[in-house]
């Protein structure tokens, strides 16, 4: 019997392509549309596409269209999708960072989107200055408080502010959340007003510090632009139509 003429094994490049750009086209137009809407400039909003789900012919197909940030959760897909992709691609890790995958993981990414308690953020700035560098981060803070989730406590960041501040090898750029799983844009909204108020708290009122929200997915996005998402981390939307 012949396999389903869905299998995307059986799509070709072409095709691929196709649905990719398509939806790429469809979500950037999404991102300016609700940045005008809340009176912001289009180009002040990044995507990063979330690849963890998509074959690598999928993100062959992305790059095509000319995206160049893309996002893994995993250190390990991480490391060997940087191998199989154009240096030119911008990565960022928006998962948990395993203390022993520090040093693999900081030569390759731009962005890590989801240093999630201060052990963590002390060991990176430890790994970077054996290494040589200073390496973008964002603190992850769950905002909403559900027991399942990685992530500071507004509480526990307030509290480490002074000491993180003091790490001289990181460049704490901003901080990142994830709205609950089962809320639509409106009911994560309150969410990231949260993260963003958190964030003109710490920053103390001065504009340049902490530029970075990292927050909005496929289900709300818009409402994350709305609150000032600089960056949205969005996979489903962009695969739609290829999975089996
Ligand atoms: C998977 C993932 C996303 C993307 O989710 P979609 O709903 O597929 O857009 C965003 N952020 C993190 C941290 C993720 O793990």
């Amino acid at each position: 019997m012949n396999e389903p003429e869905t299998s995307t094994a059986e799509k070709s490049p072409a095709e691929i392509l196709a649905i990719v750009r398509a939806n790429r086209d469809d979500v950037r137009r999404r991102i300016a549309h609700a940045a005008i809407s809340a009176g912001r400039e289009p180009d002040s909003v990044r995507l990063v596409a979330v690849t963890k789900y998509a074959e690598p012919a999928w993100v062959r197909a992305l790059l095509e269209t000319g995206e160049v940030d893309l996002g893994e959760n995993r250190p390990q897909q991480l490391e060997e999708r940087a191998a199989l992709f154009p240096d030119a691609v911008h990565w960022h890790l928006i998962g948990h960072l395993q203390r022993n995958k520090i040093r693999r993981i900081l030569p390759l990414v731009d962005l890590i989107h989801s240093l999630d308690t201060t052990r963590v953020v002390e060991a990176v700035d430890r790994v970077a200055s054996e290494l040589g560098l200073r390496p973008q981060i964002l603190l992850e803070v769950n905002v909403s408080g559900e027991a399942s989730k990685d992530g500071f406590t507004p509480d526990s960041v307030r509290a480490a502010w002074p000491q993180l501040c003091k790490l001289e090898h990181v460049d704490i750029r901003g901080l990142m959340t994830m709205a609950p799983l089962t809320s639509t844009s409106e009911t994560a909204r309150p969410v990231f007003r949260a993260l963003r108020d958190l964030r003109d708290e710490l920053a103390a009122g001065d504009p340049h510090r902490l530029p970075e929200l990292s927050m909005g997915m496929t289900g709300d996005f818009e409402a994350a632009i709305a609150e000032g998402a600089t960056l949205v981390r969005i996979g489903s939307a962009l695969w739609r139509g290829l999975a089996p």
